[in-house]
């Protein structure tokens, strides 16, 4: 986990010592002084004893706290629950998840596909049109920011995805990202989550749509990587909100480490003030970086976030992260106090049954025992989870509930 930052260690010191000077004991109050006269009874209205006064308190800084996922990625076999028993139930998937986003503040996930609806055909990959329940689920699990621009936005056409915005519209207890009905929808959209006083804004863009091109009337459709509009666009809400959030949809698949577009992108966001970026993409873990700014803020990136859910091959793509941040007001702006990345496990068995997503903190060697990917001679176990981890998130790496535990 990366610690508090000096100047918020202040901030703290400061409050404890204003409360702790609130809390000093009053003199005692002196006895009223006793008549001269012996005789004189003593008046029957003085108190004999203090009515207790209230507690006084220090006011609680203003803070909030965000998780983010990376990417729920139904594969066929990932599906196949509904297709065996016609279910469509997929809140199990999410069980071990649900604690952890219900318990933040705000929760956001990448879904990677579209959710355009039965009438177009529910379809994997390469061309994806995942079931509207996996939305439901999502909600259901406590996610409450949902990104919708991938590279598989515009797998199955125009029309899917503007069955993607009505579906999300119809649930204003959740904000989506990225995709647009029109181009004066995405002029007057702002999202901005207000949270114990903090407003938190959101944009996000994806790198591509898999050699796709956005029709030329509606170029708006699907918010892509392209610095000249982000620009306007980060510039326009920066002002509007105390902290900004930038998801990004980037970076080479399987890659461990960023490349050099991402960093770029980093700086890019950075110089135009983004508190945080959330990535994913990648399929796996990559690193997170403190970028110092100008104006004498961080921003924190989460390169990538790797996978939520999926059924790849790679015994390195079941691992995922779910990232945790808190920050908190203070004089100068809002300050993270506490972030880091949560390794998660996507756990299937044989027969694609039994997916289940766990913080890596409960996963065991006996439920390892049993995923697919075990059964089909490969090497998953805890340790191997946790020296992939450790190797590729280092300091940031959390292993414990960080809405259950003290900070270590
Ligand atoms: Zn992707």
């Amino acid at each position: 986990m990366i610690q508090i930052r000096p100047d918020l260690m202040a901030l703290l010191l400061f409050i404890s010592v204003v409360f702790s000077a609130c809390l000093k004991p009053q003199p005692a109050t002196e006895p009223a002084p006793v008549s001269d006269t012996a005789t004189a009874p003593a008046p029957d209205t003085a108190p004999t004893t203090l009515a207790p006064e209230p507690l006084p308190t220090a006011p609680l800084p203003d803070d909030f706290t965000i998780i983010a996922v990376g990417d729920n990625l139904y594969h066929e076999t990932v599906m196949k629950l509904f297709l065996n028993d016609n279910s469509f139930d997929f809140a199990p998937y999410y069980q071990f998840i649900q604690p952890l986003a219900k318990a933040a503040d705000i929760a956001f996930v990448n879904q990677e596909t579209i959710l355009g609806g039965k009438e177009f055909g529910f379809s994997a990959y390469p061309s994806f049109n995942t079931p509207q329940e996996v939305g439901v689920a999502l909600i259901g699990a406590g996610f409450n920011v949902i990104n919708q621009a991938t590279n598989h936005t515009l797998d199955r056409g125009v029309k899917p995805v503007l069955a993607t915005i009505d579906f999300w519209d119809k649930r204003p207890e959740v904000d989506y990202l990225g995709i647009f009905p029109s181009q004066e929808t995405r002029d007057a959209k702002q999202v901005i989550v207000e949270r114990n006083n903090i407003k938190v804004g959101f944009l996000s863009y994806a790198y591509g749509l898999n050699g796709l091109i956005l029709p030329a009337d509606r170029p708006y459709l699907i918010s892509l990587i392209d610095t000249e509009v982000m620009a306007k666009e980060i510039d326009a809400l920066r002002p509007l909100c105390d902290y900004l959030v930038v998801s990004m949809h980037w970076g080479v698949e399987y890659e461990f480490q960023q490349n050099k577009r991402q960093e770029t992108l980093a700086r890019f966001l950075a110089d135009h003030n983004v508190d945080l970026v959330i990535g994913h993409h990648p399929h796996v873990l990559q690193p997170v970086e403190v970028l110092p700014r100008a104006d004498g803020g961080l921003t924190y990136c989460f390169y990538s976030l790797g996978n939520f859910i999926s059924s790849q091959m790679p015994n390195t793509t079941m691992l995922g992260g779910m990232m945790y941040l808190k920050a908190q007001r203070a004089d100068n702006g809002i300050h993270v106090v506490e972030s880091g990345v949560i390794p998660l496990v996507t756990h299937f068995e044989a027969g694609s049954v039994n997916f289940r997503i766990y913080p890596l903190y409960e996963y065991t060697n006996e439920l390892a025992a049993k995923h697919l990917r075990n059964t089909e001679g490969n090497e998953i176990s805890t340790a191997f989870f946790k020296s992939l981890a450790a190797r590729v998130l280092g300091d940031a790496l959390i292993d414990h509930n960080p809405y259950k535990e003290a900070t270590p």
